[in-house]
């Protein structure tokens, strides 16, 4: 195979980032764009030895998996969505099975072990949020730039690039998005206000963030400048205002020639600073930099399932009011508040100092008394909580019932599992959101005392290819 050979192939396969897999006289191919039982015409991009890349050039025959029509115009070119493309059962039914595969795979889990105890993965219905698997998005960040005729325009970046796609009505955004951004737009052209180029390093305003609340309604509009300020702010302010719902409008500096879309510095130029919102019957008051789950209806399911794993609601476990559960990576203390509506006493622990203080302020707001935060690592926290317990109380293990982790894609560290599992918990509830690094954590708790009971896959991002896990791990008794 060489590059630039036009290639019929048959798509047998999806790729871990939902690309289309076939094969050539026994060359494998990737191809993004294309899903599995496709017939394409492709052109081949880059050839290795046993592999290569190829784009996709024509449909001879489209897949039964493939939707008809794609609800969004931009869904190839743009980086956001990755299998829009693709019908959402056999999104659902990928994502199953790069979890499965895994677990199998890196984390060694019997098959029959999974046949018997995963349960099917809780995708998105049609009737729920604001549009089923669309528009579930609570929060967009549009670049603002120039394209080439000279005009400003946002948008998404193509994949793998900075270059916009002009587009203000993603498919994943809430609709409220799009007049938002007509108006700042407008706003920009009438007072000759620059857009940020990034090559230059120069020109004003970068990035709008948008969020919104999905059960209070509150809008919260953030533009990410390069100056110290934005001219006729005042009058920007005072239009968005009139948008029902609006709460906060603010300024966020970054002056800096960075990637990092937020600066640190927030400047109010209308309302309030923050908007607040709800998972399940928890408040919360998020600021531009807060970090909160992006799917607000999923993330309430994966709560449950991490409360319901927990074994806090089930009499059979004890009496919840006496358990002790650790959140370990807790964010702003999402999950710790959610399970300390029920539990005796949670700890969660964080990395990020303002993720902290969001979730004391949180549990304030809520009125929540039995949670303790603790900033810094995981795998610091918890073995220096271990070993002073120790210390203080002439030997005596430190205690947990339940230990609850979410760590960021990269998995937990050797050292942290070691810990949580001298403490001997009798649950431990693992969230993921990357499964080759929960299988590769749970091969190491298989081999040391704890068993795999339950796994569910959760769709927070459909259309993407990413994918939630929760499982639960319980205590082996000899
Ligand atoms: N459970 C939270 C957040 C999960 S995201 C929620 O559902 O909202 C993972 C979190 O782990 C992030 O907040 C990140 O800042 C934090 N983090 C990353 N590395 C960490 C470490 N080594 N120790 C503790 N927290 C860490």
């Amino acid at each position: 195979m060489q590059k630039n050979d036009i290639v019929k192939v048959v798509i047998e396969d999806v790729g871990v980032g939902g690309e289309g897999i076939g094969k050539v006289n026994g060359y494998t191919l990737f191809i993004k764009d294309a899903i599995i039982g496709d017939v394409v015409e492709a052109k081949v991009m880059k050839a290795k030895k046993n592999y290569g890349y190829a784009r996709l050039m024509n449909i001879l025959t489209p897949s039964e998996y493939r939707v008809e029509k794609p609800v969004c115009q931009v869904a190839r070119k743009c980086g956001g969505c990755q299998i829009q493309e693709m019908k959402y059962d056999r999104q659902l039914e990928f994502k199953n099975q790069k979890v499965r595969g895994n677990l199998m795979r890196i984390g060694e889990v019997p098959e029959q072990l999974l046949d018997r105890i995963m349960e099917p993965i809780v995708g998105m219905d049609e009737t729920e949020g604001l549009g089923g698997p669309y528009h579930y998005r609570n929060k967009a960040q549009f670049p603002i730039g120039i394209d080439k005729d000279g005009n400003i325009v946002t948008g998404f970046y193509a994949g793998r690039t900075h270059s916009i796609i002009s587009n203000t009505n993603c498919a994943l955004g809430v609709e409220i998005n799009e007049q938002i951004l007509k108006l700042i737009l407008d706003f920009m052209k009438e007072y000759h206000i620059s857009a940020y180029d990034e090559g230059k390093h120069q020109g004003l305003v970068r990035h709008v963030l948008i969020r919104y609340g999905f059960t209070t309604k509150e809008i919260m509009v953030c533009l990410v400048i390069n100056g110290g300020g934005l001219p006729h702010g005042e009058v920007l302010a005072k239009r968005l205002a009139k948008i029902e719902g609006m709460t906060s409008v603010t300024l966020s500096i970054n002056k800096e020639k960075t990637n990092v879309i937020m600066g640190n510095v927030i400047k109010p130029l209308w309302g309030q600073m923050y908007i607040t919102d709800y998972i399940g019957n928890v408040k919360y008051q998020i600021s531009p930099l807060s970090f909160f789950q992006v799917n607000p209806v999923q993330t309430e399911k994966l709560y449950k399932l991490a409360l319901e794993y927990s074994g806090l609601n089930d009499v059979s476990c004890g009496n919840p009011s006496d358990k002790v559960v650790w959140d370990l990576y807790c964010g702003i203390g999402t999950i710790s508040l959610f399970l300390a509506q029920k539990a005796g006493k949670v700890y969660g622990v964080e990395i990020v100092p303002q993720a902290i203080d969001d979730a004391r302020n949180n549990a304030k707001i809520n009125e929540i008394e039995n949670a303790e935060f603790f900033v810094g690592k995981a795998e610091e926290v918890l073995p220096q909580y271990y070993e002073d317990y120790a210390k203080e109380h002439g030997g005596e293990m430190a205690h947990a019932d339940v230990i609850v982790v979410d760590p960021p894609r990269k998995g937990c560290e050797e050292t942290l599992l070691q810990t949580m599992v001298d403490m001997q918990p009798e649950r431990i509830v693992y969230v993921s959101c990357d499964s080759a690094t929960l299988a590769r954590d749970v091969k190491f708790l298989r081999g040391n005392g704890y068993e795999l009971e339950r796994v569910r896959a959760v769709d927070q991002f459909p259309h993407t290819v990413h994918v939630e896990t929760v499982v639960l791990l319980t205590k082996v008794h000899k």
